[in-house]
C-alpha cells in the first residue's frame, strides 16, 4: 500500500478493527517516511448475484431500487432509515450466502416480504399485494383478515 501522501512504499497499520458489522476491516496506517496517517478500508469481495427478471433478462442486483422499494412500502410508517438499512443489510447477506450467480426476482421479493414482515405489517400487505399481485385473491383477504383479528387482540388487551 503506497502512502497516499508521498508515495513511499512502506507503511505500517497501526490499528485494525471490525466495522460494518463485521463485513469491513478498518485499518489505520502510518506511513514510515512521512509519517502521515490515513484510513484503508477492506471488503472481502463477494459479488451479488444478478437479477432474472420475469421475463429472463438478467439486471445486476440494485440496491437502491431495492432501498426505494422499502421506502415506498413503508411510507409514513413508524420505521427508521436505520431499520430500513438493517433490512437491506439482511437481504444482501442472504443473497450472497446463496452462493449463486444468478437469482430470481421473485427470490428478491420474497426476502424483502420476509423482512417488512417483521418491520411493519401493513408495509407487509401494502408491498406483497403489489409485488406477488396475491395470485390467489382470498389468499389476500385472509392475510387482511388475520391482521385485523390481531390489532383487535391488541386493543382488547
Ligand atoms: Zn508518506
Amino acid at each position: 500500500m503506497h502512502c497516499p501522501f508521498c508515495g513511499a512504499h512502506d507503511t505500517k497499520v497501526i490499528d485494525s478493527r471490525l466495522v460494518a458489522e463485521g463485513d469491513q476491516v478498518r485499518r489505520r496506517r502510518e506511513c514510515l517516511a512521512c509519517q502521515e496517517r490515513f484510513t484503508t478500508f477492506e471488503t472481502a469481495e463477494l459479488v451479488l448475484p444478478r437479477v432474472i427478471k420475469q421475463d429472463g433478462r438478467r439486471q445486476p442486483f440494485d440496491e437502491d431500487k431495492l432501498r426505494a422499494g422499502f421506502q415506498r412500502a413503508l411510507e409514513k410508517r413508524p420505521v427508521s432509515v436505520e431499520q430500513i438499512e438493517a433490512a437491506i443489510g439482511h437481504i444482501k447477506h442472504r443473497l450472497r450466502a446463496t452462493g449463486e450467480r444468478e437469482v430470481k426476482a421473485m427470490t428478491v421479493g420474497e426476502m424483502v416480504m420476509r423482512e417488512l414482515k417483521q418491520l411493519d405489517e401493513v408495509a407487509y400487505i401494502r408491498f406483497a399485494s403489489v409485488y406477488r399481485r396475491f395470485q390467489d385473491l382470498n389468499q389476500f383477504r385472509e392475510e387482511i383478515e388475520r391482521l385485523s383479528r390481531r390489532e383487535q387482540d391488541d386493543s382488547d388487551a
